[in-house]
């Protein structure tokens, strides 16, 4: 079944035999998996909400961050490369995982360059790449902070503390990126590079003492090591990916934060950072689509129940606490409570205004649900990818594609009388933490990718928004379908056949959870078969070009109650359409009032209207609302007041706060 081509490296003295299969995550030949990933190309974006915001991520927000990082008065990401290959003088400057977030950017540019075939961005992307090669180190090794003082004799004897430094992190954003541009371009120049790292990575692990090699920081290097175990059929990377895992949890001073205070395989919740958790989980299920070891699958399905029925917010964002304790690892005892950072809490512990909720921790959601759906099939995943890419995915970037926010609150209140690490605000160069901005640059210039996935029965629509698929089936036909929609603004979405197999061919039509009553009709005849909400409609038949799905999904404003053991959405509701949560900002209160003063009249006639943020059009929906007294000044406690002045107001899509003037917002309303 493998397909494969030999391919001769730019290095001469290398024939590499890659695989031919060009998706995102190239998992055609994966043998525990029911879908796999249509080719990058596959997928063009032609009107609707995704191509405005497909638009403003490869037109705006590319350029503007691959800009930003070559600015060595800025961000010194480029720079970093240039003195690492000696070519300038210089220290290392920026945080140690910004080699990371510049293959971010490249791998968005690589899934940008699938689509459109620009010259000029293979070129940008070949410049850099050369860098890369000269600034590697003979066996493979790179990353710049280490590279640049090796070369100015300044190391010291710091191994473990490099193992804490973000050095994997590099080299897996390398190795994923590697992959997509090796699909995207057909060209081997970054995959020699990337091959180089992986060899490195192979004989380091196979050397390393379980303490050394024990520790990694958002361990973006098993996904990346199980792709690039897919695209050049080496088996020692994927022994590799499982020697992480197997590695993972033995030595005697593993944390929770870390994940790693026990080995995987004894882990059922989720805890600890919530990027680092996510990359993990994302990872082990890559390792799974591979090896089908049931006990990785049972306890990500396990971890999987602990973060979607206890863990994560309404908006699909992870990660509820800035800090926290964890005693989750032993029997309590005051004395080996863990301190945890931008982590997982406790069941039901979820917070607004103090919510970490880092972008890079929903882009992880996004990755791990992305591959549970593949393996499964189950369309309760394909509901988190969904969910989190329309709210806590794009709300960390701003509408005009250039403010990014490093977190995602559900309230800000200008009253609140402190400071958190990092504010609210988006803002154009995050400078500790600039990690969500390149991650959700590239998440952005992959969203086609998400949009479909085909198995060896049929193609499964995913996501919906107008857009051209052109792809080949797993047997090898000719597959090509238009979809148009104005989703998700509506629910009606039509699927036109222009190409089909010859014979009767399944098409998975998602079904979401969030819908109720939905119909499909074929040619205009209603389809009789099962339409259940959090399924895959299953459409077979032999199609002919020009035949027609229609799928109407009805769209109510739906208010949502919390389970009641979430303290803070007590009494407190959220307003959702479709896949989008809704916020309410300051600037949509038609009197002057405190955010948190608005209570929410929940008999409202609920209605929808189009709002204009920063020249971006979107659906508000407008309500009744009462306001409270909010002289709370010295006041901790106080009588309620029966006088409430009534109030319109008007809510907003949660992704497009913090657009405007004002600052303040919240998700949950009291009524
Ligand atoms: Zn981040």
């Amino acid at each position: 079944m493998k397909n494969k081509i030999v391919l001769l490296g730019l290095f001469a003295a290398s024939a590499l035999s890659f695989s031919q299969d060009k998706g995102l995550v190239a998992n055609a030949d994966s043998p525990h998996t029911k879908l796999h990933s249509v080719n990058l190309q596959d997928v063009q974006w032609t009107d609707g909400f995704w191509k405005e915001q497909y638009d403003v991520g490869v037109k705006i927000t590319l350029p503007y961050m691959w800009d930003l990082y070559h600015n060595d008065s800025i961000t010194h990401a480029y720079a970093n490369f240039k003195i690492a290959a000696g070519l300038e003088k210089g220290k290392h400057s920026g945080p140690s995982f910004h080699d990371g977030d510049f293959y971010k950017i490249l791998e968005g540019m690589a899934a940008a360059y699938a689509v459109s075939k620009d010259p000029e961005l293979d070129k940008e992307m070949d410049v850099a790449i050369a860098m890369f090669a000269k600034a590697q180190r003979q066996d493979g090794y790179i990353n710049t902070p280490v590279l640049i003082e090796e070369r100015w004799g300044t190391l010291g004897p710091e191994e473990l503390q490099k193992q804490l430094g973000f050095e994997k992190y590099n080299m897996g954003h390398l190795m994923t990126a590697a992959c997509v541009h090796y699909r995207a371009t057909g060209k081997t120049n970054f995959m020699e590079v990337a091959k180089g790292v992986a060899d490195f990575l192979y004989d380091f692990y196979k050397k390393a003492s379980p303490e050394l090699a024990r520790n990694a920081i958002c361990p973006s290097h098993y996904m990346g090591i199980v792709e690039m175990y897919r695209t050049v059929n080496d088996p020692r990377y994927l022994e590799l990916a499982n020697n992480l895992i197997d590695i993972r949890g033995t030595t005697d001073d593993g944390t929770d934060d870390n994940q790693d205070r026990v080995p995987f395989r004894e882990q059922t919740k989720a805890m600890g950072h919530a990027v680092r958790a996510n990359y993990l989980y994302a990872g082990v299920a890559d390792l799974y689509a591979e090896t089908g070891e049931e006990k990785l699958l049972e306890n990500l399905e396990s971890i999987w129940e602990d973060v979607v029925y206890r863990k994560m917010y309404i908006t699909g964002a992870c990660g509820a606490l800035y800090d926290g304790t964890s005693p989750d690892g032993t029997a309590y005892d005051p004395a080996v409570v863990q301190k945890i950072h931008q982590a997982y809490g406790r069941p039901f512990q979820l917070p607004n205004a103090t919510a970490h909720n880092e972008t890079c921790a929903n882009i992880g959601n996004v990755l791990w649900n992305w591959r549970m759906l593949q393996i499964t099939g189950d369309a309760k995943y394909a509901d988190i990818v969904e969910l989190a890419l329309y709210n806590s995915v794009l709300s960390g970037v701003s509408l005009e594609g250039t403010e990014f926010c490093y977190n995602n609150p559900l309230n800000v209140s200008a009253d609140l009388p402190f400071q958190q690490r990092w504010g609210s605000k988006r803002v154009g160069y995050i400078a500790l933490s600039n990690c969500c901005a390149p991650n959700v640059t590239r998440t952005l210039a992959e969203i086609g990718n998400y949009a479909y996935n085909l198995s060896d029965n049929g193609l499964y629509v995913n996501l919906f928004g107008s857009n051209q698929l052109k792809t080949t089936t797993s047997k090898g036909d000719k597959l090509e379908i238009e979809q148009e929609t104005n989703y998700p603004w509506e629910g009606k979405v039509t699927l036109k056949i222009s190409k089909a197999p010859k014979k009767d061919f399944s098409i998975f039509v998602r079904i979401p959870g969030w819908s109720q009553n939905a119909e499909i009709k074929i040619n205009g005849v209603a389809f009789t078969g099962k339409i259940d909400s959090e399924s895959y409609a299953v459409l077979t038949q032999n199609w002919k070009k020009g035949d027609v799905i229609e799928l109407n999904l009805p769209m109510p404003v739906e208010l949502m109650q919390a389970n009641p053991l979430v303290e803070e959405t007590k009494n407190q509701v959220a307003v959702k359409r479709g896949p989008l949560v809704y916020c309410l900002e300051s600037d949509d209160l038609s009197e002057k009032a405190e955010i948190n003063s608005i209570v929410l009249d929940v008999n409202s006639d609920f209605g929808v209207k189009k709002v204009n943020i920063n020249s971006r059009e979107v659906v508000g929906i407008s309500a009744k609302a009462f306001v409270e007294n909010d002289d709370w000044k010295n006041t901790l406690y106080r009588p309620i007041s029966k006088d409430k002045m009534k109030m319109d107001i008007t809510l907003i899509p949660y992704y497009a706060w913090g657009n405007r003037k004002k600052e303040e917002m919240t998700v949950w309303l009291p009524y």
